[in-house]
């Protein structure tokens, strides 16, 4: 599947759209989810245009994937509630629940947060 750059999160990336923002930098951008499913979800984006943590993996170059991953390290770092424990996740595709097809993982933190899966 090709990068569809009308997708919501390339809006917010190009401020067409706002978003609470918790960090940027050259390579990331990351801001709360706008339906939170705990008491701290936040979404981590890459600035460049992929769909999914595959794509990503396989089309971004060395110094994307690095700087990506230690801004995930860093919101994780600076953010109280991550310190009794917190959990990351990426869906991709239809059975993953994917909703917005451009690569995000959710950072999930602020409440004991039960099973990896519901069932
Ligand atoms: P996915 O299901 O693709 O893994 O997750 C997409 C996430 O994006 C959902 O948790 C949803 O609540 C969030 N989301 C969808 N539209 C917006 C928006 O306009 N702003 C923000 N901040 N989050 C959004």
């Amino acid at each position: 599947m090709g990068y569809d750059s009308t997708n919501i999160f390339a809006k917010i990336l190009r401020g067409e759209i706002p978003c609470k923002k918790v960090y940027e930098d050259e390579f990331a951008l990351a801001f709360h989810d706008i339906h939170p499913k705990a008491p701290v979800h936040i979404l981590l984006i890459p600035k460049g245009a992929y769909v999914s943590f595959e794509d990503f993996g396989e089309k971004a170059s060395s110094q994307e994937i690095a700087g990506f991953f230690k801004a995930l390290s860093k919101i994780s770092k600076d953010i109280e509630e991550t310190q009794k424990g917190c959990r990351i996740l990426s869906n991709k595709g239809i059975n993953g629940g994917q909703e917005v097809p451009h690569f995000h993982i959710h950072l999930f933190a602020g409440r004991p947060l039960g099973p990896m899966l519901s069932s």
